[in-house]
């Protein structure tokens, strides 16, 4: 006997997980006791069901092989029931029904084997369920931490909303989930991830949910619906859909931890875009956006063919930038932008367009202007640039050089009527490109 206590002891040391615990007594009562299986169930006290050890811990229905009425039985009289072949044998913590063993045709001699050795099986569940439910909490708040840190910094919605669904879906993966947004117009709420729900439950669930709305479950608590609110306003919804089992307390915290920060981000990233939709000018040169100058070259290009008027574009790109971030900063990197662009500036008619086509890059519209004059223009913008005074001490005191120029390369393309606004700006980018291969400081023409 003693023999054998300890060879099961020695089994289940090499147990860390849920499911090699079950492995583990499997072959050990295979192997002496001649059970042909062995099942494993646990009374889950926060949702008062048997959750089965073999299936991940899927819920046990009520209905099933009458498991229920054992449970029962097991739970008062705290003794083993054999019933024909099958012996249920119960689990306890101190004097407490926790859970049961089911063997089937398994020899008798088990019985007082068990008496001596359940307390030892018993802590050995409870420890790897406890370590189980550590490890899930952890990686819940590792995840918390990177997604706060990833939607912190972002704006963009169709970046934030997966991340968010995937989160939820990855700690309460028995359940579907479904993102609902505001739509603006009073409080509509329209499906934003993922693409499609077919629960017709759910849409009529969605109707009621008004910005003073808090968690709520269906009466079987198969689906749970959680507003997501900011400011008094009401941003959206995360609703989950069961499968099987309701949601657990644990669950219930983790998602209104998640909903009420990804409320937080989706104002802030809709304030953002409504800040967007009126910004027209970037702050650092004054130039037009990128998202303005877009609008802007359409604008020009349909007019120009419309009137049958000529229309060129420069592209400008700042000669070796990367060495004034570099050696002086970006800081004074920042600084030598602003200086071009205001050198560009002054140099411009009114109805010249000029907007900031990336990090060091200008597109320069010329309404009314063909090729010849245009690259008049771009050479003027050329050296008036190269006799531009830096005086980067005044940014950085440690940099006494006060030699320190700058120059740009410039592509020109001229508009043709087969060109649209992005062939216009491509072909100029293309002479810019042949600029700088062929020595900077310098203007091509396209073509
Ligand atoms: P090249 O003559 O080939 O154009 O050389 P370059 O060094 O200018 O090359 P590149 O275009 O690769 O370098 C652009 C650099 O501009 C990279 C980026 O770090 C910097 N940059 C982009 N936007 C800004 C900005 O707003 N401020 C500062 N300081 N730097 C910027
Ligand atoms: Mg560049
Ligand atoms: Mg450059």
């Amino acid at each position: 006997m003693l023999e054998l206590i300890k060879s099961l002891s020695e089994a289940l040391n090499e147990a860390y997980t849920t499911g090699n615990i079950l492995s583990c007594l499997k072959s050990f009562f295979n192997d002496i006791f001649k059970a042909s299986s062995v099942s494993l169930f646990i009374f889950d006290e926060s949702t008062k069901t048997l959750r089965d050890f073999a299936k991940n811990w899927l819920v046990v229905e009520n209905k099933k092989d009458n498991i229920y009425d054992i449970w029962e039985k097991l739970y008062s009289s705290k003794s083993y029931i054999a019933d024909g072949d099958v012996l249920y044998y119960p689990l306890k913590e101190y004097n407490h029904v926790i859970g049961f063993l089911k063997f089937d045709n398994v020899d008798n001699s088990i019985i007082e084997f068990l008496s001596v050795t359940d307390n030892l099986i018993s802590l050995k569940i409870q420890n790897v369920i406890l370590s189980d439910k550590m490890r899930k909490n952890i990686e819940f708040h590792s995840s918390m931490k990177n997604i706060a840190k990833i939607i912190e910094t972002q704006y963009e919605m169709n970046y934030i909303i997966p991340i968010i669904g995937e989160m939820i879906d990855k700690f309460v993966s028995e359940h579907l989930v479904y993102i609902f947004l505001s739509t603006g117009e009073g409080n509509a709420l329209e499906l934003i991830w993922p693409s499609s729900c077919n629960d017709e439950k759910i849409t009529e669930l969605i109707k009621v949910v008004n910005s003073e709305s808090e968690f709520f479950t269906t009466e079987d608590k198969k689906i749970g619906v959680f507003p997501m609110t900011a400011e008094n306003k009401l941003i959206g919804a995360i609703v989950t859909k069961s499968m099987d089992t309701s949601l657990h307390k644990k669950e219930i915290e983790y998602i209104e931890q998640l909903s009420n920060q990804a409320a937080t981000t989706i104002n802030r990233a809709n304030v953002y875009a409504e800040i967007l939709q009126h910004a027209t000018l970037d702050a650092l040169t004054g130039f037009y956006n990128r998202r303005q100058l877009e609008e802007r070259t359409k604008q020009e290009v349909s007019s120009a063919s419309r009137n049958n008027r000529a229309l060129c574009a420069i592209m400008t790109d700042i000669d070796f930038f990367k060495t004034f971030n570099d050696k002086y900063g970006h800081s004074v990197g920042d600084y030598v932008l602003k200086m071009v662009s205001l050198s560009i500036k002054n140099q411009l008619r009114d109805y010249d367009i000029a907007g900031r086509y990336g990090g060091e890059e200008f597109v320069i519209l010329l309404p009314f202007t063909g090729l010849k004059e245009a690259e008049q223009v771009a050479q003027r913008l050329r050296l008036s640039v190269e006799h531009t005074k830096l005086d980067i001490s005044k940014i950085n005191p440690d940099v006494h050089d006060d030699n320190i120029g700058v120059t740009i390369s410039l592509g020109v393309s001229e508009f043709t009527p087969s060109n649209s606004a992005d062939e216009l700006i491509n072909n100029a980018d293309k002479a810019l490109y042949q600029a700088k291969n062929s020595g900077r400081n310098r203007v091509v023409l396209y073509g």
